[in-house]
């Protein structure tokens, strides 16, 4: 197994805990998809015998996806990755509506807040951006209140990228197939399960979803990779144009190297699963446990009950995130500010403010994510160098 603490120098060691951001890649779906680089390189549209080995390739892929997810193969459309699945899902069922209305919660990825923040601006789609309650989750009973007559489509992810909050999102299922009945409405409800793969149940006849996302990158998987699962009764509008890949709905040559390894990658996550989330379980309470010894003041922000079993998030008052992030990485840890597609942008994150209306902006949040290289001893030098830094910066801590 790959060792966590890559030397950086005689003293220095490496210790990542960032995991949600993105995995590093599996060594067994790395030689697969070197040895397809190598191999088949052939265009699976050709109809020449290495075109078609490539062909059979992807689809020897989807129906591997497809059987672990219980669904159907010509269910799954793989795409470049979460961003566009979320994009492709939402534009695809808007371009079938006129006026149609969207519910989202509040917290989402910023591939689906944008997108609808775009949509509403333009006057495509009317946008409820569900608040969520102080844990980090939604009620599902809410999700009720604001159902509406033209309302085409619910959005909610299955577990949030920076606090890890697990959403009920079968009891919303259930709220809406009750409304869709009553009122002879077809809603659909899709998830962004991108941050769930690793750790929660994807069996989707169980989960009853109509629309899922999910990518390699968090699943130690290809980069640039991504599926969108489809019941197959609906049909999604066209996004983009070009040839009939991925029946039409996504055109372009397929990335055969990446498919191969996402399905090794899924296969090998949903055999680790229940074992891994029992390891990272301890290890993330072992570190709660310890951060709440070091002062009162650090908050700890998310349901922690329903929470995935990597992820713990903190707010530390007084102190700005990046300087956290980077006192830290000087001392060879590595974890983020916030979702690594907002970092950068110096502003406090929109989850974080989501679930406490008291964050003031020098008030700093990481996420510390856990995952397969993660072991005790790199807790106890994070916890050794967190209480180092707290005392070199704040005045506050005692
Ligand atoms: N959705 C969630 C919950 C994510 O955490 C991410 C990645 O950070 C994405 C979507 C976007 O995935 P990708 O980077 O593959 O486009």
């Amino acid at each position: 197994m790959q060792k966590s603490k890559r030397k950086l120098n005689k003293k220095e060691k490496l210790i990542y805990l960032d995991y949600a951001s993105s995995a590093p890649v599996d060594p067994k779906v790395f030689s697969l998809i070197a040895n397809s680089l190598r191999r088949d390189y052939a265009n699976p549209s050709a109809i020449h015998k290495s075109g078609l080995n490539s062909k059979n390739k992807i689809t020897k892929s989807r129906k591997e996806i497809a059987g672990i997810l219980k669904a159907n193969s010509d269910e799954i459309f793989f795409t470049s990755g979460g961003t566009e699945s979320n994009n492709l899902a939402i534009l695809g069922v808007l371009e079938n509506h006129k006026k149609p209305h969207v519910i989202i919660s509040n917290i989402e990825h910023s591939s689906i807040i944008e997108l609808c923040k775009n949509l509403e601006n333009k006057k495509i789609a009317e946008i409820t951006f569900l608040e969520v309650e102080d844990t980090g989750l939604i009620d599902p009973k809410k999700v009720k209140k604001v159902l509406r007559d033209n309302t085409v489509l619910v959005s909610v992810m299955y577990a949030n990228n920076e606090i890890g909050t697990i959403q009920p999102i079968k009891e919303i299922v259930k709220e809406i197939r009750h409304f869709n009945k009553i009122n002879k409405k077809n809603i659909l409800f899709h998830t962004d399960a991108t941050q769930a793969m690793n750790y929660l149940s994807t069996n989707l006849e169980k989960l009853g979803v109509d629309m899922m996302t999910f990518n390699g990158s968090k699943i130690y998987g290809p980069r640039g990779t991504g599926v969108l699962y489809k019941k197959r009764k609906i049909s999604l509008r066209k996004v983009f144009f070009g040839g009939s890949q991925e029946a039409g709905l996504r055109p372009g040559t397929e990335n055969l190297p990446n498919i191969v390894g996402l399905a090794k990658a899924l296969s090998i996550t949903e055999e680790m699963k229940e074992k891994e989330s029992r390891r990272l379980i301890k290890l993330r309470d072992y570190l709660l446990k310890e951060i709440l010894k070091i002062s009162k003041k650090i908050v700890i922000n998310g349901d922690l009950i329903n929470r995935l079993p990597n992820n713990l998030n903190i707010t530390i008052p007084n102190i700005p995130s990046d300087l956290l992030v980077i006192e830290l990485s000087e001392r060879g840890i590595e974890v983020s500010s916030k979702s690594a597609c907002k970092s950068g942008d110096d502003k406090a994150s929109y989850v974080i403010k989501a679930i406490n209306k008291n964050l003031k902006e020098e008030d700093g949040s990481i996420r510390i994510s856990l995952g397969r290289y993660t072991e005790k001893e790199d807790i106890k030098y994070f916890i050794k160098s967190l209480k180092e830094i707290l005392k070199k910066l704040g005045k506050w801590y005692n």
